[in-house]
């Protein structure tokens, strides 16, 4: 007969880590760099607090479990209480990009169905325009006091503070099934429509409770953990979560992310940790090394959303910054694997640790992963065989928000990426599968292609992409930022690559450009680039 467990049931909800925070690290601070233009500083009492009457206001304002609340913010300590207040009521905190196209925000407010949006003042003109394609929004909050109302506003609009105000902050966090839906993000988008992940409470608690772990993110109560990654994207890693699960002080950035700002805060709030995609990082080593700078607390650092270029993480490394290179996605919560050497391979020689660092690493607890070939069986762990990767685990989405195709084959999610899994299960993602570039019929990785040009001290920014060739279908072209004040020229940059690439990887020309176009969430975006590149005559064709 099946014996069952005598241990308490509590189910796993998004207000418990805040709760716990509360009551465990009261004292400790989260500062916030506001859009007004000040720092605020509070702590975990304080903004449970101030949860409890977000939650109060949109049970006022007679918003429902299940119902979706939407946000357009930055990450600051508002956002932090909507966060929290919104889930821990049981409604839905759903996050949008606000560098997103305005008609693609219309769809997804309207497909969402949120009920209130709260936004950023940097915001209001996006809201202006949005706001008459959102019929159903009942009312658009502006995240700020009263004083900072604009008189003028095209929409009518509520103010936060006020809205706070009038609550005394008398609620007890109901309980309820941990598997009810919590928050929503969705995907980019770059074809189609974007798709919504519709986390549970189980799924982000457990998401939570994993990335805090040494070999994961490592997150501690004796960091001090500034995301830049935006509350905006993927729920900014989860570190909204787990930081208040771990009790470490939290900074949080606002609206000012280039490297002066950063540097700024990273000092001031003596930021030990932090986490963010490969297009911030460039431009804080930018300002770093330009002015001769160190940091004097921040010790470690996450990089994930697009390949961390090796390049990168040995600048880091030399400024004593530890680089966690991770990956992960929305549809993943996000993350799946982070890369952290074993005991066994401390006494490497320094490039073969690098060459294991440089991978995306090894799954975290909860996340499984395989790779497939083109008929779906499951390809050998040799470092070298490369295919589809899926994975599966609690805190992978099953199905997209109101969606009925399911995405899942045999039980896995289909990531889209292509990857490599060694023997030691360290996965090294070497494309998307849409930015491969297939030369007659063989894979060229443009990642690979990227990390060589990123490591040309005259190269800001490299992207790779496939050009049309007569013979070969596809080759790959170099699109390149120069470093300001530094020349490279192209014969220089291909000569670069010898010996470092097989020889037919080797970019067929090169393209310099002043910019390349980033994607909401800072990743390059290929798509428009191969659409700018689309009649580029090759030499070679
Ligand atoms: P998103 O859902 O916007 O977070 O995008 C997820 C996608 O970003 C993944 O499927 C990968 O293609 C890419 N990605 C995330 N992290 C990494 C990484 N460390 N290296 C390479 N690609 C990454």
């Amino acid at each position: 007969m099946a014996l069952m467990g005598q241990m308490m049931s509590a189910p796993l909800l998004i207000s418990s880590i805040i709760k716990h925070a509360a009551r465990y690290y009261a004292s400790t601070e989260i500062v916030s760099r506001r859009t007004e233009g000040d720092l605020h500083r509070y702590t975990y009492r304080d903004c449970e607090l101030r949860a409890r009457k977000v939650a109060q206001a949109l049970g006022a304002l007679g918003v429902q479990q299940g119902e979706r609340v939407g946000t357009l913010a930055w990450n600051g300590y508002r956002h932090l209480e909507i966060y929290y207040g919104v889930s821990g009521m049981g409604a839905v905190c759903h996050t949008i990009n606000p560098r997103l196209f305005p008609e693609q925000i219309a769809y997804i407010v309207n497909h969402a169905e949120d009920r209130y949006v709260f936004f950023d003042a940097t915001f209001l003109p996006l809201v202006e325009g949005v706001a008459p394609h959102c019929p159903n929004v009942k009312g658009w909050v502006m995240m700020t006091d009263r004083a900072h109302m604009p008189a003028d506003a095209k929409v009518p609009l509520l103010c936060y503070e006020d809205l706070i105000d009038a609550q005394d902050g008398d609620y007890a966090w109901p309980e309820f099934d941990e598997n009810l839906a919590s928050s929503l993000c969705y995907t980019s988008g770059t074809t189609g429509n974007p798709k919504g992940a519709l986390y549970s409470h189980r799924s982000t608690v457990l998401h939570s409770y994993a990335s805090a772990l040494p070999d994961a993110l490592g997150c501690s109560a004796r960091d001090v953990i500034l995301p830049v990654v935006p509350m905006f994207h993927v729920n900014a890693w989860g570190l909204p979560y787990s930081v208040p699960l771990v009790g470490a002080k939290l900074v949080l950035p606002g609206a000012k992310l280039d490297g002066a700002s950063l540097y700024e805060l990273f000092e001031q709030e003596k930021v030990t940790f932090s986490a963010g995609v490969p297009t911030v990082w460039l431009g804080l080593l930018q300002h770093v090394n330009a002015n001769n700078l160190k940091f004097s607390t921040f010790r470690r650092t996450v990089i994930g959303g697009s390949a961390a270029p090796p390049a990168m993480i040995r600048a880091l490394e030399a400024l004593d910054v530890e680089v966690i290179h991770a990956w992960g996605m929305t549809e993943m919560s996000p993350l799946g694997t982070s890369c952290k050497l074993l005991a066994r391979h401390e006494d490497l020689p320094e490039d073969a640790r690098h060459k294991i660092l440089e991978k995306q690493g090894r799954v975290i607890y909860g996340v499984d992963m395989k790779i497939v070939d083109g008929e779906g069986a499951e390809l050998p762990w040799d470092g070298k065989a490369f295919g589809d990767l899926y994975v599966r685990g609690p805190w992978v989405i099953s199905t997209y928000f109101r969606n009925d195709n399911t995405p899942l084959v045999d039980g896995w999610f289909p990531t889209g990426d292509v990857a490599t899994i060694d023997e030691e299960g360290y996965m090294q993602i070497t494309d998307r599968s849409k930015d491969v570039i297939k030369s007659g019929g063989e894979w060229i990785s443009s990642i690979d292609i990227e990390n060589v040009a990123a490591a040309h001290p005259a190269v800001h920014m490299a992207a790779c992409i496939s050009a049309f060739h007569p013979k070969w279908d596809e080759r790959p072209l170099l699109v390149v930022v120069r470093r300001p004040g530094m020349d490279v020229t192209r014969e220089e940059l291909l000569a670069f690559f010898e010996g470092k690439v097989a020889k037919w990887w080797i970019p067929d020309d090169v393209a310099f450009v002043t910019e390349i176009p980033l994607t909401a969430t800072g990743k390059m975006q290929k798509l428009k680039l191969r659409d700018q590149f689309k009649d580029y005559k090759l030499p070679t064709a």
